[in-house]
């Protein structure tokens, strides 16, 4: 569903964000990618919804050559992948509610202001959403009264509203606290396995990628160091590769 091929991303003339990074993802497939800082994480996230074009290489999602697509398949295309990010990105002064709509103005013509500008049907699907992600209580709340973990569950219902078949989750947890982490973490896993969604997630902590990937991809200095499944992963095991992820030089 994802093949990414000897990409190599730079910018400028001095900066290699990525070095010929080869990457395969199965459809239904939870991908989690460790590294450290100035690793390559966001950079090859960006390149899966076309936010990002390799300098060299091939990237291919849902069949689709990404660099290759002009500006309406592009859009089309990132209305089937969904994003979440470390820092939520909802519309504070707005409720809860409104804040999930907004993840399906990319279907409705024109602006949209306010909950009653919505068709009904999109927002008994907004309330669906919020109840799966155990925030129907919170609609009519504005976004900035909740807390970190719920403000990243009500991103993902925003994300639903797209109904994706892949969700890029950028460091969805590095802002909250361990309880949040692992709730946000499962919820991901949830609807991945429910809606057959496929993920690809960056993350810092080993524990919670091997507790909740299918598989780790560790990036260095924007080159795959390693590329394991979860299965009968020790935590020693993973604190070695990672160690040698987190350490090693070139
Ligand atoms: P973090 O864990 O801090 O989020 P990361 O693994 O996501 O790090 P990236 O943000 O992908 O790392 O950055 C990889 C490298 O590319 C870094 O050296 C960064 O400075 C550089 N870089 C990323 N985006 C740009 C940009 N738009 N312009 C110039 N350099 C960039
Ligand atoms: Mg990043």
């Amino acid at each position: 569903i994802i093949s990414v091929s000897g990409v190599t991303k730079d910018f400028g003339s001095s900066t290699r964000a990525l070095h010929d990074v080869d990457l395969t993802v199965e459809p239904g497939e939870v991908v989690v990618l460790l590294g450290l800082s100035g690793s390559g994480k966001s950079t090859l996230l960006r390149h899966l919804n076309g936010l990002e074009f390799p300098t060299r290489g091939t990237v291919e999602v849902l069949g689709q050559n990404v660099p290759k697509l002009r500006t309406k398949a592009l859009r089309a295309l990132r209305g089937r992948v969904g994003m979440i990010f470390q820092q939520f990105e909802l519309v504070p002064s707005l409720t809860v509610l409104e804040n999930v709509l907004t993840g399906a103005l990319s279907r409705l013509s024109g602006p949209r202001i306010g909950l009653w500008s919505y068709p009904k049907s999109l927002r008994l699907t907004a309330l669906t959403h919020l109840d799966r992600v155990g925030l129907l209580e919170k609609a009519y709340q504005r976004a900035d009264q909740l807390s970190g973990g719920q403000q990243q569950r009500v991103a993902i219902a925003r994300a639903l509203m797209q109904s994706p078949e892949i969700l890029l989750a950028d460091e969805p947890v590095a802002s909250l606290d361990p309880e949040s982490s692992e709730q946000v973490m499962r919820l991901i896993r949830e609807i991945a396995a429910d809606d057959g969604l496929t993920v690809v997630c960056s993350l810092h902590q080993v524990d919670l990628a091997l507790d909740w990937g299918d598989r780790i991809v560790g990036l260095r200095q924007g080159g795959v160091v390693l590329d394991t499944t979860t299965d009968g992963l020790s935590k020693s095991q993973v604190m070695e590769i990672y160690g040698r992820v987190a350490t090693s030089t070139a």
